[in-house]
């Protein structure tokens, strides 16, 4: 397997990694995927998570209609539409840069299938996590921050809105769903959920519990409050079931507890001197924990 670089804003190096790969199927998971930041940076967030996809779309459509592709379609295009748990047929109300960006993808993607005959495919995930999932988003940020305490590298953490409701599940599951979607004859739109929501509330206590931290640690703040915030999203993944014969394997808990326990093993690595190749040791007060690590070394 080789990596090959291209940049979703320039038609030309997309048309230029086509011809080096021809591939048969395409996981088009490019975008500027943070809500938050999508409201300080809405025409950025249009061009990569909007237009991209449809840069992309022109750009197979040249090449080999026969690709088959998957776009990465999300829950927050049903935003804050009053219906309790979304299927397919549930209206999208976004509330976002970043979810009107991603239902304007949608419907190229749906336009491409009908107009060109392209076998593609949106898949509306409801949030997918897993350790590596990056400290922007709150369940990284959770078990990130409780590993931290737990192991006397910070002594609190401070969120946004603890009353959000979210449907997570585990990525590696969703991943498997991805690629379900292309092995199928015709190309579609399929929900990927638990059918569960959780509060923020909730996810810290859990976190907690197993980092055996003080839930009095975590506060909301103020300046982690978004302008707009989707209260409450929880997907329906019947059509996935049937059709895909998809269905999540991974609880609530069971997932806290992988993240949280992947996150203390890191932080345990880390005060023993091993460097981390990416996020966890320059999240903020490095020179606070890296004299803990100049502590325990020299102990
Ligand atoms: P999103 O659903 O794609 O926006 O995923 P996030 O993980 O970024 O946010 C999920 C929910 O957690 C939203 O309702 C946020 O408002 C809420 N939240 C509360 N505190 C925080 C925080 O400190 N960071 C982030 N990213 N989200 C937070």
């Amino acid at each position: 397997m080789a990596l090959i670089p291209a940049d979703i804003i320039d038609s030309r190096s997309i048309s230029e990694v086509l011809k080096k790969s021809d591939p048969d199927e395409i996981y088009h998971l490019a975008a500027q995927s943070f809500v938050g930041a999508s409201f300080d940076q809405p025409l950025y967030t249009s061009d990569i998570t909007g237009f991209g996809t449809v840069r992309l779309l022109e750009e197979v459509k040249k090449y080999n209609k026969k690709i088959r592709i998957y776009q990465a379609s999300s829950s927050e295009m049903y935003g804050d539409v009053k219906v309790k748990i979304k299927n397919e047929h549930t209206p999208f109300h976004p509330s976002s840069p970043y979810a009107i960006a991603k239902l304007y993808s949608y419907w190229m993607i749906n336009l491409y299938r009908e107009a060109y005959g392209m076998h593609a495919s949106n898949g509306i995930l409801f949030n997918h996590e897993s350790p590596i999932r990056g400290l922007e988003f709150v369940t990284r940020k959770v078990s990130n921050g409780v590993a931290k305490i737990s192991l006397g590298l910070s002594n609190n953490l401070k969120l946004g809105n603890l009353d959000a409701k979210r449907d997570w599940g585990y990525a590696p599951e969703y991943v498997e769903g991805m690629w379900m979607m292309l092995q199928q004859k015709n190309p579609d739109d399929y929900v990927l959920a638990t059918n569960e929501s959780h509060t923020i509330r909730e996810l810290v206590d859990e976190a907690c519990k197993v980092a055996g931290v003080s839930p009095s640690k975590i506060t909301s703040t103020k300046e982690n409050l978004r302008p707009f915030d989707v209260l409450d999203l929880k997907g329906d993944y019947t059509k996935a079931e049937k059709k895909l014969k998809w269905k999540p394997r991974t609880t609530f808990k069971k997932l806290v507890k992988i993240m949280v326990e992947e996150d203390i093993a890191r932080w345990q690595r880390w005060l023993k001197g091993e460097q981390f190749p990416w996020d966890a040791a320059t999240s903020g007060d490095d020179s606070y924990i890296l004299s803990k690590r100049n502590r325990q070394d020299s102990e």
